[in-house]
């Protein structure tokens, strides 16, 4: 296949050793097939200078570098791409699509940026009683927003974007769902909510009025708890890993949510 990394390769980890020899057996747990790097980014690169200056720096800051493979067929089909670290620390970034053609140069510079603040000693969930990517998002999401725009990405656009998408999701404004009864799905809401606070906190300009016009009058609760987690959050300071470790605890305290995390 074109791009494939091969067995007899350099393996991408500079230990010197072929891949088959060296990282193959953990990378092919998350990804049967792994690609070259030049592959999988040179469109990225020459299609947009603000990639191309972000990865130049984000290189400098990664310990390990990053190995590239595709997601299992049955993935559903709204995920387009995710990031991974195995337990010995290696890095994936994997797609639903090879070539990536589907990812614009944003969304893949959000998910190499999930990495560079692990390999900077940023705590990441590992298990959770819900999915751990609601509590890894609100926490480092408001600091990749901010680190996206500062480089030149359009962030604004994309957070905007993606509030109209969830707002839809919810069936504003025609149908909205129902308060969820369920209490994890609750919690799910209000990390969400917290996220998109700060989210929007950490952009240069972007406003809110919009989606808490529809979502806050009808998802009240949700909203007022979002509000006092807020408050406890910025009180501890969340923009540093040791802060970013305290909110971690205070989510498994205050949701009995069974977190395990993990800090490189
Ligand atoms: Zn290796
Ligand atoms: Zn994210």
């Amino acid at each position: 296949m074109v791009g494939e990394l091969k067995g007899q390769d350099k393996c991408p980890c500079n230990s010197e050793k072929e891949y088959q020899n060296c990282c193959k057996s953990i990378i092919s747990r998350i990804s049967s097939t792994a690609y070259k790097q030049d592959y999988i980014l040179n469109d990225f690169i020459k299609g947009s200078k603000e990639f191309d200056n972000y990865f130049k720096d984000a290189e400098k800051s990664l310990k390990k570098p990053i190995f590239w493979g595709s997601l299992p067929p049955k993935t559903p089909n709204h995920i387009k791409i995710r990031e991974f670290t195995s337990a010995n620390g290696n890095h994936i970034i994997a797609f639903k699509n090879i070539p990536p053609k589907d990812i614009t140069p944003s969304i893949l510079a959000h998910e190499i940026e999930h990495i560079v603040l692990k390999d900077n000693s940023y705590p990441y969930v590992i298990i959770s009683k819900i999915n751990s990517s609601f509590i890894n998002s609100m926490l480092q999401d408001p600091l990749i927003y901010n680190k996206l725009e500062n480089v030149g990405f359009d962030a604004i656009s994309d957070f905007n974007n993606n509030l109209d998408k969830l707002l839809n999701e919810c069936g504003f404004p025609e149908k909205p769902k129902p308060q969820p009864t369920d209490y994890y799905e609750a919690v799910k809401w209000i990390l969400t909510y917290s996220q998109i606070i700060l989210i929007n906190k950490n952009l240069s300009k972007s406003n809110l009025s919009n989606f808490e016009k529809l979502f806050c009058p009808f998802y009240k609760k949700i909203s007022e708890r979002t509000k006092s987690l807020i408050t406890d959050v910025e009180k501890i300071g969340y923009k540093n890993p040791i802060g970013q470790e305290e909110v971690i605890k205070l989510l498994n305290k205050n949701y009995n949510l069974n977190i395990d995390y993990n800090i490189l």
